[in-house]
């Protein structure tokens, strides 16, 4: 067995891993790189493509394999959610670039190509999905070939939140050959999630007390839905006060009705409710221009590169009043929230902006921190662990602490290693 790195090595983006046999060949995930240009840099004579979750650093190079075809695997969620953000990805590309390669049916050619499935045999290979964590529908994967067996963790989490349960990791695979896990925090240690909850209801009312405007960047797929329901239900029990709150994203919209129909992929609790994400005190508006100040605004892009995040951050940051909350503890390196956080300034069209507002990190996230990472190898005890999906600092300070449990790697792209 061969396992090839093709993207997500040293580095958070464009994740695709490569397990090839003597009989089939497998991708783990398809993704793609924000900053990066858009042709595909990936094999794509793939018999199988595993998606583990709807993220576009997992999915959103799919579009390349629409000719293709080969069998793609994921969940349900999953699939419809890929195929609702890569329909998004076709929009917005094609209006910045006519001669844009992909339409529509591109996208739908995705959908069909798609087996909602947790177990799929393939010549000399069985796979199968575990549930992660992280975000609605996400997935683990395991391969098993001539008795050699590989546990891919996609992105994964092991804490419960609000609206999903973490993932079981006794649940998993004993003692594989070879892990693949990401390592987006595998040197970050985290406060628990109910101390950081607090910290965040702390910052709104502080926010609230100076009459100031909030805004909350997310990506309209889970994060979107975790925050307004968050807020919703602490002004439901009295924790938060009245305030005007929007969302503001057709995409998080539509996805927020998929996850009404869709209730058996989030906690018990949850799945005991009617509409669950049917708010009271959130609404969604389509433009900036129908808010009524002061509010808070959960609205995309997550890294305020574009969109109302963009717009908003662009005219509430000079006032020390406002306040931006980023619940992403990862930045991507050019984003304006990057600047805005690190610089106290950033660029907008060429207007230097300069930033009065408080601007907040909260890390909510849905990836497992080093204590967890650890405890996971302790768990499983895989012979060798390859670490990917995290900067090489990440990566490395994971290492030192689990490589007297396991033989550990962490590749550079297009790296390959024979099991
Ligand atoms: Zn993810």
């Amino acid at each position: 067995m061969k396992i090839t790195v093709h993207g997500g090595a040293r580095e958070i983006g464009g994740s695709c891993i490569e397990v090839q046999t003597e009989d089939c060949k497998v991708a783990l995930d398809y993704g793609t790189k924000f900053e990066e240009s858009l042709r595909n840099q990936f094999p794509e004579d793939f018999d199988a493509v595993i998606i583990s979750h709807a993220h576009l650093d997992h999915s959103g190079q799919l579009l390349s394999l629409s000719k293709k075809k080969p069998v793609i695997v994921g969940s349900k969620i999953t699939r419809e959610v890929t195929v609702a953000l890569l329909e998004d990805m076709v929009k917005i590309q094609s209006q910045k670039d006519v001669s844009y390669l992909y339409d529509t049916h591109d996208a739908n050619a995705i959908r069909e190509q798609w087996w909602v499935r947790d177990y799929i045999a393939l010549p000399g290979m069985a796979i199968k999905l575990h549930p992660a964590g992280h975000v609605a529908g996400a997935k683990m994967v395991s391969l098993l070939s001539k008795k050699k067996e590989v546990l891919y963790t996609g992105d994964f989490c092991v804490h419960d939140s609000e609206i999903l349960e973490g993932c079981n990791t006794e649940a998993l695979p004993n003692k594989p050959d070879v892990l693949i896990a990401e390592s987006t925090y595998g040197g970050k240690v985290r406060s628990p999630r109910n101390e950081l909850v607090d910290e965040f209801f702390r910052q709104i009312l502080a926010a609230m007390d100076r009459k100031g405007n909030i805004l909350i960047p997310t990506f309209a797929f889970h994060r979107s839905q975790e925050m307004a329901k968050r807020i919703d239900d602490a002004m439901k029990a009295g924790v938060l006060p009245r305030y005007n709150v929007y969302t503001i994203s057709n995409l998080a919209n539509k996805i927020t009705e998929y996850f009404n129909e869709n209730k058996e992929s989030f906690t018990k609790k949850i799945q005991r409710q009617k509409q669950p994400f049917k708010y009271s005190y959130v609404k969604n508006l389509y433009r900036t221009g129908q808010i009524r100040e002061p509010a808070i605004v959960i609205c995309t892009s997550g890294f305020g590169h574009a969109g109302a995040s963009l717009r908003l951050l662009t005219e509430w940051a000079e006032d020390k009043n406002n306040s931006v909350i980023l619940t992403s503890g990862y930045l991507p390196p050019d984003s304006p929230l990057k600047y805005a956080k690190e610089e106290r300034r950033f660029r907008n069209n060429g207007d230097e902006i300069s930033v009065k507002a408080e601007i907040e990190q909260i890390e909510l996230s849905g990836h497992a921190d080093q204590l967890e990472l650890v405890q996971m190898v302790e768990n499983l005890k895989p012979e060798r662990t390859i670490l990917v999906h995290g900067d090489f600092e990440q990566a490395q300070a994971l290492s030192q602490e689990i490589e007297k449990l396991t033989d550990v790697w962490i590749p550079e792209k297009g790296e390959t290693i024979t099991i």
